[in-house]
């Protein structure tokens, strides 16, 4: 594996810890029943997860990786969404 490919993943996986940490948060939720992360819409929430991470990454890091999180996370559960359409 190259190592482009290898600093993706590393970040991919980054990403995926900042969602978690997103939803012990408080400014992300897991649909229960479909597992995706919701976006609580907790801008307070997304700030504290920024500042925490701050510490690890520095400002602009964390401010990227945050944001980039955050824009994965979904308004709304496709699973329920869909779900609701089939009623
Ligand atoms: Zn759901």
């Amino acid at each position: 594996m190259g190592q482009a490919k290898r600093e993706m993943m590393d970040h991919e996986e980054t990403v995926q810890g900042v969602i978690i940490k997103l939803m012990e948060a408080g400014a992300a939720e897991e649909c229960e029943g479909h597992g995706y992360p919701i976006n609580r819409g907790d801008d307070e929430a997304v700030e504290q997860v920024k500042i925490d991470l701050a510490k690890e990454y520095g400002k602009d890091e964390a401010d990227e990786l945050v944001d980039e999180a955050v824009s994965q996370l979904y308004d709304e559960c496709p699973g329920c969404a869909q779900n609701a359409k089939d009623d």
